[in-house]
């Protein structure tokens, strides 16, 4: 059973420091824990490159092990697609909302697979002279997808895209709406491949987001059901994180909860007599779709 911790927005201003960062590699050291870090390529227009101290922290993180994947060119909402209903409700997206009712035939027109293509390549370039290595995986900026997005990421030869998601519920509390847990099937997982070719590894959800202790317990339940399903339907387990808002949990309680959801992993694992594997999502891809490693 593979578990993967992921955590976007590295370098994007407002939700990502460079001590939150080292923060995290702190802790994913500390507990064994190999993640994958979607870096915002061309973040308030400042490239990669003239970021000197992020630059040395992903090349640390590269190192001991993490993977590194594209989340975007500049973040912008609506650069790879249209964000999902649950994400544009969230408070802190009016502008977006906004924006989308005023601008809507502009944003389609930007969402012409040889624009989304120039993005793609042009984010990926940035990363690739930054950090001296090859980038093969992607998740859009606040999930935005639409079909011209999964054609211009397998035409641009990316080995896997992170940016579906299986748990809508968990967008539910930062609503201020009752959690309602939806379920989560191999389904829903075959279903978020597509056909123009690109692999894909869903996520369940965001379960730190800001947490505070009186949601702890309901949203340690929403990713027990959702861990245990995965289980259930033999899908990896990948959770979404962001760099800055993980690390500022009331209390410090987000790194609590992730100690906690990964015992409650091991366990509920070697329950059914399978092990454990926390893995980056490169892995994961090769351990899943790469035929040469299955050959
Ligand atoms: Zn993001």
């Amino acid at each position: 059973m593979i578990f993967c911790l992921t955590v976007d927005d590295v370098c994007l201003e407002g939700y990502s420091t460079e001590e939150d960062m080292h923060a995290l590699l702190q802790f994913f050291r500390s507990e064994g824990i190999l993640s994958t870090f979607f870096v915002v390529p061309r973040a308030e227009r400042i490239r990669l490159q003239e970021r000197p101290g992020y630059v040395e922290l992903l090349k640390q993180a590269l190192a001991q092990g993490h993977a590194l994947g594209q989340h975007g060119l500049e973040h912008d909402r609506f650069e790879t697609g249209i964000p999902p209903r649950m994400i544009l409700d969230l408070p802190h997206e009016s502008a977006s909302r906004e924006r989308l009712a005023k601008e809507q035939a502009a944003i389609e027109e930007g969402l012409a697979v040889p624009k989304l293509r120039e993005r793609l390549c042009q984010g990926r370039q940035i990363l690739e002279d930054a950090l001296e290595c090859k980038i093969g995986g992607f998740r859009a900026p606040c999930l935005s997808t639409c079909e011209n997005f999964f054609t211009a990421l397998s035409a641009e030869g990316f080995s896997y895209d992170s940016s579906m998601y299986l748990q809508e519920g968990g967008w539910d509390l930062l609503q201020g709406k009752a959690l309602a847990p939806r379920p989560i099937s191999r389904v829903d997982f075959d279903r978020s491949q597509h056909s123009s070719g690109i692999r894909s590894l869903p996520l369940t959800t965001e379960y730190t987001w800001y947490l505070r202790q009186t949601d702890f317990e309901a949203t340690m339940a929403l990713a027990q059901h959702d861990f245990d399903s995965c289980l259930r339907a033999g899908i990896p387990f990948v959770t979404l994180a962001h760099v800055s808002p993980l690390n500022q949990c009331e209390d410090g309680c987000g790194f609590d909860f992730y100690r906690q959801l990964i015992a409650y992993a091991h366990e509920a694992t070697s329950a059914v007599g399978d092990e454990l594997r926390l893995l980056n999502l490169d892995e994961t891809y090769e351990v899943l779709f790469d035929e040469k490693e299955l050959a």
